[in-house]
């Protein structure tokens, strides 16, 4: 039996108002993901485990059979996924753009939204075009900056969209505060860059643990650090961008290429993350709705006979509230079932809702799932 992962980035969601009391998954028509619960088995999975801070670079490893690693900072991951050469000693932080609603690191400054990536490009840009000696600034188009700065890690920061209509302060104190109030005043109008993702001890360790998976599928560098770090292939897809624009149909053609060579392939998709961080529910439900058609779609075109074997499991890395545009460390749901099922027969729901009361399997549950073994009872529909 071989197995396909879809990670939806972001998946879970609270109830929203404006989507009719519904969440974004339960909101968006899924017929195919519909079809695949009708014939495989739900529930619910806990990719945060208690004590750590909700995220990709912690729920991915989770989905992927792996345990995440507490000291590695996401920043770390997300430059070995964009292959730049950080020296060990050295620390590497993702520098977001925000607005603030007064000058960086004044008492009751608040931050007041986080910035477009795309808008705030070139003027991230222009400033890492002037290094400061020990500073290295590498704008990404994205929005997805990184800094790498001689010395040590500095204390741990809040994550930029966990500050939003909250005073800066309370964010944590940054490593080398000057060099960002420094950054604010330079950069125009009311943005500023807020340091976050740092290391906590140095560059990325070996991992300990193997993961089964042999190829995943995405186009965001820390899942693609993640995997590179596990030993994973990261097939490069054109088309996949890691937005809401991102070649559905292309990066499923890939997963379907990975599964001539691997057992186990993932297939990791950022946007509906996004639409929640935007506290844009709507946009979080069509996206979804577009995952269903063009990705799990494509899936279910694929050729007939030679993908008998192949089972789908699809889940989230975390959840991404569209109420507060906060991740949320709850379980998420998962659906597993037989490709072959995507085509035809009977539906039923699969969204949070539907799996309220569903058992939350735990890592080493989750991992059992992974290598085969019979979905535990203590899951719907046993
Ligand atoms: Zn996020």
């Amino acid at each position: 039996m071989r197995t396909l992962l879809l990670i939806l980035d972001g998946l879970a969601d609270d109830r929203v108002p404006a989507l009719g009391g519904r969440t974004p998954l339960e909101a968006a028509p899924t017929p195919r993901l519909n079809r695949l619960a009708g014939a495989g088995v739900t529930g619910r999975f806990a990719p945060i485990p208690s004590g750590m801070r909700a995220g990709s670079e912690v729920g991915v490893p989770s989905c992927l059979g792996i345990a995440p690693d507490p000291h590695v900072g996401r920043a770390a991951l997300e430059a070995l996924g964009r292959g730049l050469d950080v020296p060990p000693a050295a620390t590497v932080v993702r520098a977001t753009a925000v607005h603030l609603t007064g000058p960086f690191g004044a008492p009751g400054t608040v931050v007041r939204a986080v910035a477009d990536g795309s808008a705030t490009h070139a003027a991230v840009a222009a400033l890492g075009a002037a290094p400061e000696e020990g500073m290295r600034l590498f704008a990404a188009p994205d929005g997805r900056h990184l800094c790498v700065l001689d010395g040590p890690p500095g204390p741990e920061t809040a994550p930029p969209h966990d500050l939003v209509g909250l005073p800066l302060a309370l964010g944590g104190a940054p490593v080398r505060p000057g060099l960002w109030a420094d950054f604010a005043r330079r950069l125009p109008g009311d943005l500023a860059l807020w340091p976050w993702g740092g290391s906590k001890s140095g560059a990325p360790r070996a991992m300990s643990a193997a993961s089964p998976f042999g190829a995943v599928v995405t186009a965001v560098d820390v899942v693609r650090g993640l995997a590179r770090r596990a030993g994973i292939e990261t097939p490069e897809v054109s088309g996949a961008t890691g937005g809401p624009d991102t070649d559905l149909a292309a990066k499923a053609r890939a997963a379907l290429n990975a599964l001539d060579r691997h057992a186990h392939v993932a297939v990791h998709v950022e946007a509906a993350d996004m639409a929640a961080h935007a506290l844009d529910p709507a946009a979080k439900a069509a996206f979804l709705a577009r995952v269903d058609r063009d990705l799990i779609g494509a899936l279910a075109e694929g050729p007939g006979p030679g993908l008998a074997d192949v089972r789908l499991i699809v889940t989230g890395d975390h959840g991404t509230s569209s109420v507060t545009g906060r991740h949320l460390d709850g379980p998420v749901p998962f659906v597993a079932g037989p490709l072959a099922a995507l085509k035809a027969g009977p539906g039923r729901p699969w969204h949070e809702a539907a799996v309220a009361h569903s058992p939350i399997l735990d890592g080493a549950a989750w991992r059992g799932l992974l290598d085969g073994a019979a979905v535990p009872c203590r899951v719907s529909r046993c």
